[in-house]
């Protein structure tokens, strides 16, 4: 009940689908009482000797005609509720997923990606099956018991109809414990099933490093173990299960033998008729279908409350990351402002960032270097407020603090490449537009051939057709990074953030890319983290960060002179590259160039 109670904001949009079942549900359950009543008749009728035939054929037909009707309303409520169930479900649905896009990247740091569609499937179905067959069995066994029990307390007798309810204090009783216990082992068998989910998830997805190190067994037996628990926790489930109809048979047994013991015992008082102790029978008969359904009802809506439980938690979860109440947009001034005082992650105690001072001036070429682990991508992540800042932090663009920057807005701002590109099913063109799905196709070649891409894409049979498998599963470490990098060109942002974007590309590609970012500058502010320092040699600015904080900082000829890290490591990539280039001879003179300092 009390998970009407809580649907019922959204019950109340299909109310008139909901009326006109019960209309249909009632007049079911009055049809019903007729032929039991036409069968007490008829037995008086054939003991006292006046049953005629005429007679006769009229109840067989009466009898016949409401079995019809039964059928057709029948078949009207199901359809009218099932429809409304469906419909609803569909609602809560595309509202959990707008709910999950919402969600800033702690919230999917805290739930997996098995058990958040664990909650998208396995409990809407719960859910929607107490909206459909659940109320409709409630609100049927409700009337039709309540019916026929009328009939049997005013029309036939109402002693004999006490005496037959005896037993059901204790049915009622010992239904609720079962729903009780139902409630819980049901919580905790989903939550199971969120976790093979996750299991299974992981094993399909990461089937390549699994089968490379040979962890077939080993993947096999964790998934047995977590697949046991779920069979454990479901048989725990089925176990309450099948105690609700044998209990409520016991009961209506016991019901039944006071009513055969006390009936006859009226009939030989003289105080009623065979006839009408045949329709009070045929009538607590009639009971048992609306007390199993009920017992039923109760089951279906202990799952439907333990699922709406776990999706209430999820629902309820805020976005950490929120705009003010007055954000503005990003005016044209995107210069930034950096000032971090320190940064951790959320849920975590170790200082990822320590005292961070830029000054990017709009049209830029910026450059982040330094040891992995530095806090370089998190640099990007808080730029773009995947995170909140923390302390005295403050990072403004033009003017304006991040917090007062409408999100869309603000991330409207970036061209990012991420370190580990994320690419979709669909085709390199569709991938290429994704942030810009009405680009026209010159668009999109375009921002291929600025990526360096394009050629390698009309080689393909299908060309900017091709159909990328589950996250580019069809193209080279260098091909994805290079898609990705003509998705954030084509977004045309007036920042490009390039996390380590051509560390799979060789010398040649790389070059090419360099040289077309160059074409960008001044028009646009590039980012550019990496960990391949020739990339960096006419950036206006570079810092380098070691353990969050930016131990070294100018352009490249005062990090040279410096002597420093950014000079030692950028002298061995040097002599690596030169040597690479001279035996392969493979870089044109002018590309060579791109790397400045190199031919020199
Ligand atoms: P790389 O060159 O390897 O990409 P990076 O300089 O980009 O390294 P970051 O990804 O910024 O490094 O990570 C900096 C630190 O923050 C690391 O120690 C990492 O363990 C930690 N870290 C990164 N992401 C999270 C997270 N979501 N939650 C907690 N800690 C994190
Ligand atoms: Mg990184």
């Amino acid at each position: 009940m009390n998970l009407l109670w809580k649907m019922r904001h959204i019950l109340r949009n299909y109310w008139k689908q909901y009326l006109f079942a019960f209309i249909s549900l009632q007049t079911v359950a009055i049809l019903n009482l007729l032929p039991p009543w036409l069968i007490g008749r008829f037995v008086d009728e054939a003991n006292d000797g006046s049953l005629t035939q005429t007679q006769l054929l009229n109840y067989v037909g009466l009898i016949a005609v409401t079995a019809v009707a039964i059928y057709g309303l029948r078949y009207l409520w199901r359809s009218l509720l099932y429809g409304a169930s469906i419909d609803l479900v569909k609602g809560q649905r595309d509202q959990l997923f707008a709910h999950f896009t919402k969600m800033s990247p702690d919230f999917y740091q805290k739930h997996s990606t098995g058990d958040l569609m664990a909650h998208a499937t396995n409990d809407l179905n719960a859910v929607e099956e107490s909206a459909g067959s659940g109320i409709m069995t409630l609100v049927d066994s409700l009337i039709a018991g309540f019916t026929v029990l009328a009939a049997m307390i005013i029309a036939v007798n109402g002693k004999l109809a006490l005496l037959a309810l005896l037993p059901f204090p204790l049915l009622i009783w010992s239904t609720n414990k079962y729903g009780s216990m139902l409630h819980e082992r049901f919580s905790v068998a989903q939550a199971t099933f969120s976790s093979l989910n996750e299991e299974a998830r992981e094993a399909v997805s990461g089937i390549r490093a699994v089968k490379a190190h040979r962890l077939d067994q080993r993947q096999q037996s964790r998934f047995s173990e977590v697949s046991n628990d779920t069979v454990k926790a479901n048989r725990r489930v089925a176990f309450v299960d099948s105690m609700f109809g044998p209990s409520i048979q016991l009961f209506f047994g016991m019901s039944m033998v006071i009513t055969l013991l006390a009936g006859s015992w009226m009939i030989n008082q003289g105080d009623m008729t065979l006839g009408l102790l045949t329709s009070f029978t045929l009538y607590l008969g009639q009971l048992l279908g609306p007390m199993l359904q009920f017992g039923w009802q109760f089951n279906v809506f202990q799952r439907g409350s333990a699922s709406w439980s776990r999706l209430e938690k999820l629902f309820n979860v805020e976005p950490t990351v929120k705009e003010a109440p007055d954000a503005v947009d990003v005016s044209d001034n995107t210069s930034l402002a950096i000032d971090i005082d320190s940064f951790s992650y959320p849920n975590s105690e170790n200082r990822v960032l320590g005292q961070v001072k830029l000054s990017i001036p709009q049209g830029q070429l910026f450059g982040i270097t330094g040891r992995t682990g530095s806090g370089k991508s998190t640099l990007f992540r808080l730029l773009q407020r995947e995170f909140n800042l923390t302390g005295n932090s403050a990072v403004s663009i033009g003017d304006t603090a991040l917090e007062n920057i409408k999100l869309n807005s603000l991330r409207a701002q970036f061209g990012w490449v991420p370190q580990d590109p994320m690419l979709f099913s669909g085709t390199i063109a569709e991938n290429i537009a994704f942030a810009k799905p009405e680009a026209t196709q010159e668009e999109i070649v375009n921002a291929a051939r600025m990526a360096a891409i394009h050629e390698e894409i009309t080689e393909f049979k299908e060309g900017y057709q091709t159909i990328l498998g589950e996250q580019g599963i069809n193209l080279s470490g260098g091909q994805k990074q290079r898609v990705a990098f003509a998705r954030a060109l084509l977004k045309d942002t007036s920042i490009l953030l390039l996390d380590d974007s051509f560390s799979a590309l060789d010398m040649k590609t790389e070059a090419k890319i360099l040289k077309n970012l160059q074409g960008l500058r001044g028009n646009k502010t590039i980012i550019l983290i990496t960990q391949r320092l020739p990339e960096l040699i006419t950036a206006d600015q570079i810092i380098v960060l070691e353990e969050g904080e930016v131990i070294e900082r100018g352009d490249h000829d005062a990090l040279i002179a410096n002597g420093e890290w950014y000079s030692k490591i950028f002298n061995q990539q040097a002599r690596t590259l030169l040597l690479e280039a001279e035996k392969a001879a493979q870089l044109p003179e002018q590309d060579l160039n791109q790397y400045g300092a190199l031919s020199a």
